[in-house]
């Protein structure tokens, strides 16, 4: 992609309205544009990463077994009636009226319309199991929508269930999910640690937030350090088989939110593993029985003819937080600093001088690296060679490669690692062949 035709509107200055710093580097990167308060348009920057988080959930998700579907954002207020969440859910969901008069509402969650997608289909055990996502625009109207995308009121979320047909094998579901949780957010670059959470009602112990430790985190959390040392689990996990063992290594050392912290659990970690800091929530496993199938009618045949309502359990990602958590996680003062994984572009080419003999030997470089499948931010524009770096950095591909006259001197170009800040002069060649 060449920046002169690209749309990528990076501010000069630094926006007063955002307190935090992955809002501030979002919005000065040119990511997002708020259109009214916690409801963004996706700039072309961002959506690119938007999309590669996307794909990297769906990629697990597909792994550990689910199966993705879509679902509509605007769902009939009477679904909610049958579960009895219409009324109680309150001034967070959005509620609209067709031109019949019929009762609408922007989702703020699935579970009723899932709930009547299997109950219309699958009637016998032999169809289970079946875990079903989809990735899809949420709305709740939050009291207080901050921090660009990490509380919007319009956000991206995956949300998964699983149905069942009893409470062992719902576990199982649970577990897989898990684990697929543990690989997602590893492959982000993310450490997002499993905590214990509030079950409400149904009771057990089958919920858990993955948080992202950050201090401006709006969860307070506390944990064994050694907890952040646990191995992530491989691609060749069989999901199949039992996975109780990985559950139990990452369920031991203590960790837990606020909600459900236990002073004196937490006083039998030694001293100097004792952390408690600040989190950002970005997934929670939720195993609820038949909270929804039993009112909503959701059966099952047994084996022996019995009609028995479904287990089920519900699996939610925030996609459009998870950029705001990524940030806060990687950045230094010059700007973001994206994990390759995500990164919008894996390299930055910089042109020193546009116009000049720096022209052609970019114009090769770009080719062979596009020609390779590397996706390559071209700097073409007429602009300053200071304020190229600067946008470079700010923007946070993982590698730079900067062609200026200098260098060409001696036929030379400079390799930069956005990370480790570390330089390398090398020939065209050499540095096309470390990029790809
Ligand atoms: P929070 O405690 O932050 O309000 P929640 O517990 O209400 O989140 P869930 O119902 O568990 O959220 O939804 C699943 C995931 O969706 C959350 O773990 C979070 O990552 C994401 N999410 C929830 N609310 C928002 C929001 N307002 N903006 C962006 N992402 C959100
Ligand atoms: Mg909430
Ligand atoms: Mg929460
Ligand atoms: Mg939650």
């Amino acid at each position: 992609m060449r920046l002169s035709r690209y749309f990528l509107p990076i501010l000069k200055e630094t926006p007063k309205e955002a307190e935090i710093v992955s809002h501030r580097l979002m919005l000065r990167a040119g990511m997002i544009r708020q259109q009214s308060a916690g409801i963004y348009a996706w700039l072309p920057l961002g959506h690119r990463v938007l999309n590669k988080i996307q794909r990297i959930v769906e990629e697990e998700q597909n792994r550990s077994g689910a199966v993705q579907l879509l679902m509509p954002t605007i769902q009939p207020a009477d679904l909610w009636r049958e579960s009895g969440r219409y009324d109680a859910y309150g001034k967070e969901m959005l509620r609209i009226e067709d031109r019949h008069e019929r009762e609408m509402l922007f989702g703020p969650t699935n579970e009723e319309m899932i709930t009547d997608i299997f109950r219309s289909y699958v009637r016998s055990y032999k169809d289970l199991p079946l875990n079903l996502y989809h990735i899809q625009w949420k709305f709740r109207d939050e009291v207080r929508p901050r921090f660009g995308v990490m509380r919007g009121r319009e956000f991206l979320m995956k949300d998964a269930y699983s149905f069942d047909l009893d409470k062992e094998r719902s576990t199982e579901a649970y577990r897989r999910m898990f684990v697929a949780y543990l690989r997602t957010f590893a492959r982000m670059g993310l450490t997002a640690i499993p905590m214990k959470a509030d079950t409400g009602p149904i009771g057990g112990d089958l919920s858990h937030e993955f948080i992202v430790l950050a201090s401006t985190g709006e969860s307070e959390v506390f944990l064994d350090k050694d907890i952040l040392d646990l191995p992530i689990p491989g691609e060749d996990t069989d999901f199949d088989g039992d996975l109780s063992g990985i559950i139990e290594q990452w369920t031991t050392p203590y960790a837990a939110t606020d909600e459900m912290h236990d002073e004196a659990a937490f006083g039998a970690v030694a001293e100097d593993k004792k952390v408690s800091a600040r989190g950002i929530e970005v997934g929670h496993i939720f195993h609820f029985g038949t909270k929804y199938s039993e009112p909503m009618g959701a059966k099952v045949m047994t084996a022996e003819g019995k009609e028995v309502p479904v287990q089920m359990g519900s699996y939610g990602i925030g996609v459009s937080r998870l950029l705001g958590a990524i940030i806060e996680a990687c950045h230094d003062d010059d700007g973001i600093i994206w994990p390759k994984e995500v990164a919008p572009f894996h390299v930055g080419l910089i042109n020193m001088k546009a116009g000049s003999e720096c022209d052609e030997v970019c114009e090769s470089v770009y080719a062979e690296l596009e020609k390779a499948g590397v996706e390559v931010l071209y700097d073409d524009r007429k602009t300053s060679a200071g304020q190229k770096f600067a946008s470079m950095d700010l923007i946070g591909l993982p590698y730079q490669l900067v062609v200026g006259p200098r260098g060409l001197k001696t036929g030379e170009v400079e390799v930069k690692d956005r990370a480790t800040g570390d330089r390398e002069m090398l020939t065209p060649e050499a540095a096309v062949n470390k990029l790809i």
